[in-house]
């Protein structure tokens, strides 16, 4: 398999170490909102290369961390702790708003076929583990004491930009437009480990350490969970573009500084979903969630499979055109696929042959987009129908579109005319809320009549509209 490393800037034969097992850390969310489906993108790419790992054979032990204390507003040190600010927002404590959204994420995760990593862990499990690291780096002199917090010496390592390739001061810049320089720093780039004094002194989670009551920096987390569950040598690391610097670059620095040798070998980038006016937000415009899809009638893997048609590495825009252009590909594709014969018997050699080909693709830098040419090259081969299932359920344990209803191997001859009623409906009663939302009425009680001469009924519920067919 080759793969694009941030660290090499190049595309890579992928080597496992010798331990023989693939380990994998992923950036996991900070749990103070819902993910947007921007986040969403990373966990999705993240989740495709996981599988195909385990599809071309390799052992992998997946790691996340569930950020639930440290990760504050801005990524470089300053303002409020996020978890605070999502607990003031709804008036709970941060521990509700943790489990909460945590449990939302998992859900959304669930709606998108993204599997559950082997280990999650939330930082709050994680407080001795912050505080032998950081113990060990002061230790060593790459960190030191000032006013009240532990911060990191960017100045002690060799090469602190290895993963970026710009110097700091460069890439320092658009972080720090709008926050004040802390004077406590020895230089620009140095971050904090352990906090007993921020701004904020109304930090819900504290707790002991050698430097006083406190919590711990949002950097020191990854590097200590990944260490706690992956030992001192990991082989992929992964997150979105915006963790390269400089939540990805702390991270190899405090982790490398207290090991004393290399620690990752790849790092995995997922670009950014955008909206059309630019960066996704979760509190400017529209905040787009799974739930939100759902409610506009659309199917969650049908945004899977928008993703999965462009390649990780480029920057994607999202706009309901491309999602419904998506959502129509995607629904004819799956309609070929139940109208296919599964009786039969399966040639073997071809299932083989095209693992093979899928492998060879979409193991050339995760090209997921040629993974899904990979469908309509089965479906087009002059091959029987079961032949082509068995290739579609093969690769599917990769892209996870669902693209073999279990219910295939004895086709109920309704199935493709109920499902086009049934989209014909979701989308009349997205038409419906969205003409209700602008006022026009007129509309949607047109929608709703029509639809009752039909024999359906709409029926307006707190959870939105639902149908009845007569
Ligand atoms: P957070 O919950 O903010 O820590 O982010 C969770 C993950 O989503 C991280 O890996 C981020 O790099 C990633 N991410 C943030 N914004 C976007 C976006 N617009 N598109 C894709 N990934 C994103
Ligand atoms: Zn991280």
């Amino acid at each position: 398999m080759k793969i694009y490393n941030t660290l090499t800037r190049s595309v890579e034969e992928f080597k496992e170490n010798e331990s023989g097992k693939v380990q994998m850390y992923t950036c996991g969310p900070t749990v103070y909102h819902f993910a947007h489906i921007g986040n969403l993108r990373t966990y999705m790419m993240e989740d495709v290369l996981e599988k195909f790992l385990r599809y071309s054979g390799y052992d992998v032990k997946r790691v996340m961390n569930i950020t639930d204390v440290g990760h504050l507003t801005s990524d470089a040190d300053e303002g409020e702790d996020k978890m605070l600010k999502g607990a003031k927002r709804e008036n709970k404590t941060v521990l509700e708003i943790a489990e909460f959204y945590k449990n939302a994420f998992f859900e959304d995760c669930k709606k998108l076929n993204i599997k559950t990593p082997d280990v999650i862990e939330p930082a709050t499990n994680c407080i001795p583990e912050f505080i032998k690291t950081i113990e060990g780096l002061m230790e060593k002199g790459y960190a030191y004491f000032a006013d009240g917090n532990v911060y990191f010496d960017t100045s002690k390592v060799d090469d602190y930009n290895a993963l970026t390739g710009h110097s700091s001061d460069e890439l320092m810049v658009g972080v720090r437009d709008d926050v004040s320089e802390d004077t406590n720093k020895r230089n620009k780039s140095d971050f904090v480990l352990w906090f007993t004094k921020s701004k904020f002194d109304d930090q819900e989670l504290k707790w002991d350490s050698p430097w006083g009551y406190g919590y711990p920096g949002w950097h020191i987390e990854c590097s200590s969970i990944s260490m706690k569950h992956c030992g001192e040598y990991l082989d992929i690391h992964c997150g979105g573009v915006d963790n390269i610097f400089p939540h990805h670059t702390n991270e190899i620095a405090q982790s490398e500084a207290y090991l004393g040798h290399k620690w990752c070998n790849y790092w995995f980038h997922v670009h950014h979903l955008n909206d059309e006016s630019g960066k996704m937000s979760k509190s400017k415009g529209e905040f787009l969630t799974v739930s939100l899809l759902e409610s506009k009638g659309y199917d969650p893997v049908a945004y899977r499979f928008f993703c999965l048609q462009s390649h990780y590495r480029k920057p994607l825009t999202f706009s309901y055109q491309a999602l419904d252009q998506a959502s129509a590909t995607f629904t004819k594709l799956k309609k070929k696929i139940a109208n296919l014969d599964a009786s039969g018997e399966v040639d073997e050699a071809f299932v083989k042959a095209n693992r093979e080909k899928f492998i060879s693709v979409v193991g050339n830098d995760m090209n997921t987009a040629l993974g899904i040419t990979n469908i309509y090259d089965v479906l087009k081969a002059d091959v029987n129908g079961a032949t082509k299932l068995a290739c579609l359920k093969d690769i599917d344990t990769v892209l996870s579109l669902d693209l073999v209803c279990e219910k295939s191997d004895e086709i109920d001859p309704e199935f493709t005319q109920k499902s086009e009623l049934e989209l014909e409906i979701e989308a009349l009663i997205a038409e419906r809320a969205e003409a209700k939302k602008n006022k026009n009425y007129q509309r949607a009680d047109e929608i709703r009549n029509s639809l009752k001469e039909r024999g359906i009924t709409l029926i307006d519920t707190p959870k939105g509209t639902e149908y009845k067919i007569d």
